[in-house]
């Protein structure tokens, strides 16, 4: 069965301090021909070229809070797609503040952006929609963290039915009916019998969920559009050994990630956002796989298909 894509492409994987050969956090997201930029730490325009991922493209970009390793990215690529002729209106989705400091940047810089800026804001209360296209939906949830933080689900939306194609023939339906049978409704062939809709399709697979958790202590309230997600990503800015450092900056350790992917039934756990304290990475790896078996390290240049 075709499935159209649907992936995850990692800009940026450090925390607070870029380290090593590492970025501040920052994803490309492809799904279905649009593009979702999740956060924009320093050096996201430069990650972008670097992976020949296009910016150009980007439709909407979701910030999940105001940490410079979030958001400094920002100004440069905003300006660099009016530098480069863009037209098309960008939708940014990010606490309210965002707004003010963008503006204000490009005011004192004298910085000109010649397409249409559109920002919705995000609150810290309740689960929201705050996106929605005939290709997927984008949730806010509410974090634990330092300031409001937001972390984000993006759901695929339902897709239609599938014509098994040798009861095409056998049932001789007629081409203008094969949008009745995908939306699920009986049809006719050309002399007027009800073709049922059970007999000659199958229904979609189920909608791919994506869930991002950045900066984030460990959540208690858990809502339920962020249960069972093909892939979760989750912080894991330090290791079991920091764990009091990860309860005085309200971040999470290893396995606090590798629980929480347990606990939502996460088919893929995907870990990120390392401390500049940690030069290798594979520790933080095998402690997470201590609990929850199919972890990945999120590496800059690392593109996971869901
Ligand atoms: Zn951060
Ligand atoms: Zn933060």
């Amino acid at each position: 069965m075709y499935l159209p894509p649907f992936e995850i492409n990692i800009l940026g994987t450090s925390s607070a301090i870029p380290a090593f050969d590492r970025f501040p956090t920052a994803q490309l997201i492809h799904i279905n021909g649009s593009y979702v930029l999740i956060d924009c730490g320093e050096g996201t325009q430069m990650q972008l070229r670097k992976y020949k991922l296009p910016a150009a493209r980007i439709d909407v970009v979701l910030i999940s809070h105001l940490h410079g390793d979030h958001i400094f990215g920002l100004p440069g690529l905003l300006t660099s797609l009016s530098l480069l002729q863009r037209e098309k209106e960008l939708l940014i989705i990010a606490p309210k503040e965002l707004e003010e400091i963008i503006k204000l940047i490009i005011k004192h810089c004298e910085a000109k952006i010649v397409y249409p800026l559109k920002f919705i804001y995000t609150q810290t209360k309740e689960v929201k929609c705050v996106f929605e296209n005939k290709k997927f939906k984008v949730y806010s949830f509410p974090l634990i963290h330092r300031v409001p933080t937001t972390g984000f689900v993006i759901l695929e939306q339902e897709r239609e039915r599938n014509i098994i194609k040798e009861k095409i023939k056998e049932y001789n339906i007629p081409i203008h009916q094969f949008n009745r049978l995908k939306k699920g409704l009986d049809a006719e062939d050309e002399e007027g019998n009800v073709i049922r809709n059970e007999d000659v399709t199958i229904p979609p697979l189920p909608p791919r969920k994506y869930v991002y958790c950045s900066d984030t202590a460990v959540l208690k309230d858990i809502p339920e559009i962020v249960l069972n997600p093909d892939v979760l990503y989750h912080e894991t800015t330090f290791l079991k050994e920091h764990q009091n450092l990860a309860e005085i900056t309200q971040h999470s350790t290893t396995i606090d990630a590798a629980m929480t992917a347990k606990k939502i039934s996460a088919k893929k756990l995907l870990i990120g956002h390392y401390s500049s304290r940690y030069e290798n990475l594979e520790p933080l790896l095998i402690e997470a796989r201590s609990i929850f078996e199919n972890t990945v390290l999120a590496r800059e240049g690392l593109r996971v298909k869901i």
